[in-house]
């Protein structure tokens, strides 16, 4: 059972019915990919589809219909703000995490950008890598920071790095890969002044305690179907003061800084998303991380040649990532869904296919292990975890059969 049932009201149907293919009932599914997207909450669901069908309007229409919409959208900022300990303001809404990281490395820089200068961790996702990769044609120097071999960026190196054509460093609040929290507050508050600091906070918002009032970050981007709301929605926060101009031209919807019709479904969804995922916080990561490490100890001393990849002092408390010698991620990944359990990699991938890892390339590790990426999150079991630990053991063992 899990302890949190009355508050995500995942009984069993709402759970079969989030995670089944329908055409494959019979396999029940153990979700264990949280941080690829989380399921919606079923009240979060309801405020989505309510908000749907009440505030269709355009929220930036004159008429009293559309102010109706405007209102809650600035409910939505609101709550967003009042979460987070930031203001209104300083909240933009976005399509998600991709579009608030390629915001914020090509918003800062100005019009005769040579020469500037960008920072960022060697273990950014591609959100942030890519954009900076297009740049270097634009002459843009990319300065990539190391991390040690638990993913962690040093602080007093990232000051070392900075002059005055650096524009911008971006590091990011937590890996996606191997869950590694990064130092946030101590890089922020050695860099304060000095240039614009941005964190993708993709994998933390909802997931730990942030306070934007005590950070001395400008930038942030959140995307909110990682903690419960919608594809396709997210927000920037940007400090007041902080500059970070528009990529796109339009009209004048968020202040003229990210211009097109206003999603006040998705947007109200979020922030619901969001309350709910931070309510009992404290309890919330207490449970989950004692599922993983739970789920850690079951693995691992059945698999001792097994890596525990991560700062297991400092890591996001529903992730267990792990290389694994003598199989392929490919394999270990298509075991686990004949299983029924759905896991990954960890690299970003798209159509299914596993890239190799920069990121265990930055912490040193060899990409001929597998690498298996569990992350779990509120509505998993003791039951659940146990029963996965199970079959990943029963693939494990073949390995000392064949190397496959
Ligand atoms: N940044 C990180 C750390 C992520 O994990 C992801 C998604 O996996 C993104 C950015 C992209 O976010 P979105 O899917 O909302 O575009």
């Amino acid at each position: 059972m899990n302890c949190f049932e009355n508050l995500t009201r995942h009984d069993t149907r709402s759970k079969l019915h989030l995670f089944m293919v329908k055409s494959d009932r019979s396999i029940i599914m153990i979700y264990l990919d949280h941080a690829a997207t989380a399921p919606m909450p079923p009240k979060v669901l309801e405020v989505f589809i309510a908000t749907l069908e009440s505030q269709w309007e355009n929220a930036s229409s004159s008429y009293h219909l559309g102010r109706k919409a405007h209102a809650v959208l600035d409910k939505a900022r609101e709550e967003i703000a009042r979460i987070l300990h930031a203001n209104p303001e300083e909240i933009y809404f976005t399509s998600g995490g991709t579009e608030g990281d390629n915001w914020a490395i090509q918003g800062v820089l100005q019009e005769d950008a040579s020469n500037q200068k960008l920072i960022i961790s060697s273990i950014e996702h591609p959100a942030v890598m890519e954009p900076c990769k297009s740049l270097l044609k634009k002459e843009i120097i990319i300065d990539t920071l190391p991390v040690n071999s638990l993913g962690r960026v040093s602080p007093s190196f990232v000051q070392s790095q900075i002059d005055t054509s650096t524009r911008l460093v971006s590091v990011m609040m937590a890996n996606n890969e191997i869950g590694t929290i990064e130092p946030i507050q101590e890089i922020a508050d050695k860099i304060h002044g000095l240039t614009l600091f941005h964190t993708d906070a993709v994998q933390t918002v909802g997931q730990i305690p942030i306070d934007l009032s005590r950070l001395n970050v400008d930038i942030l981007s959140a995307s909110a179907h990682k903690f419960g709301g919608p594809k396709g929605i997210g927000f920037q926060y940007i400090r007041n003061g902080a500059r970070l101009h528009s990529l796109m031209f339009g009209g004048g919807q968020e202040r003229s800084l990210r211009p097109g019709t206003e999603n006040v479904a998705a947007a109200a969804a979020m922030s619901a998303a969001l309350q709910l995922a931070v309510d009992n916080l404290q309890e919330k990561m207490r449970y989950i991380s004692e599922l993983r490490d739970q789920l850690q100890e079951m693995i691992t001393v059945k698999n001792p040649d097994i890596l525990v990849n991560g700062d297991i002092h400092s890591r996001l408390p529903g992730n267990l990532h792990l290389s694994i010698p003598s199989i392929r991620s490919t394999y270990l990944l298509y075991k686990l869904d004949q299983y029924g359990i759905a896991a990954s990699a960890g690299s970003a991938c798209s159509s299914g296919i596993i890239r190799n890892s920069h990121v265990m390339q930055a912490i040193g590790r060899s990409n001929s292990m597998a690498s298996l990426r569990l992350s779990l999150g509120i509505e998993n079991t003791y039951e659940e975890i146990e029963s996965a630990a199970t079959v990943i053991n029963k693939i494990l063992e073949t390995r000392k059969e064949k190397i496959i």
